[in-house]
């Protein structure tokens, strides 16, 4: 069996408020197989889906993107926390596990009928995915999939993405 490498993902109590568990993947990303492993096993359900563009959330999004991107010989696109893009943007508010935040894109990164992947760490309420799925909605791109290296089952978050969802790891 191929070696699993979860046990790098690592749990950091009341971090960064009491009563949420991190889970913290800079020990994966550390890792050469391991970084390896996390990136394989997100882009390989998409092969073969004429993924034009992957879209990555800031900033640990980013990180899985670039690579699963490169993988499907598709382009990246940031998804950024708000007033970080120089351009026309695009913009959906949405709640955090911890509190609450906007999500921008510029206006012109995806063209109506594109294919595009999001890509995030984690998945635990689902608000910030949703809310960027429905920016592509915005831009008439079509959001194939969406795929994320940890889900946090317990939250139900998968409930509020209405794109096939993607999950590595579930806890
Ligand atoms: P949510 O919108 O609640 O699904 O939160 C997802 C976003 O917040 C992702 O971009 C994650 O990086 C981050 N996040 C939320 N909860 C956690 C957690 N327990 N551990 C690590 N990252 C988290």
């Amino acid at each position: 069996m191929e070696h699993d490498f979860r046990h790098l993902i690592r749990d950091v109590a009341d971090w960064p408020e009491p009563g949420i568990v991190f889970k913290d993947i800079t020990p994966l990303l550390a890792h050469p197989k391991g970084l390896a492993w996390a990136v394989d096993r997100l882009y390989e359900p998409f092969v073969g889906k004429g993924i034009d563009l992957v879209a990555g959330i800031e900033s640990r999004g980013f990180i899985f993107a670039v690579g699963v991107a490169r993988a499907l010989g598709a382009g990246f696109i940031p998804v950024r926390k708000p007033g970080k893009l120089p351009r026309a943007t695009v913009r959906r508010e949405y709640q955090l596990e911890y509190g609450s935040d906007a999500v921008e894109m510029h206006a012109d990164a995806a063209r109506e009928g594109q294919r595009v992947l999001v890509v995030d760490d984690v998945l635990a309420t689902g608000g910030t995915m949703a809310a960027t799925c429905e920016l592509f909605a915005k831009t008439g791109a079509d959001v194939a999939g969406a795929a994320v290296l940890v889900e946090l089952g317990f939250l139900d978050g998968a409930g509020r993405v209405n794109v096939p969802l993607h999950s590595v790891v579930i806890y």
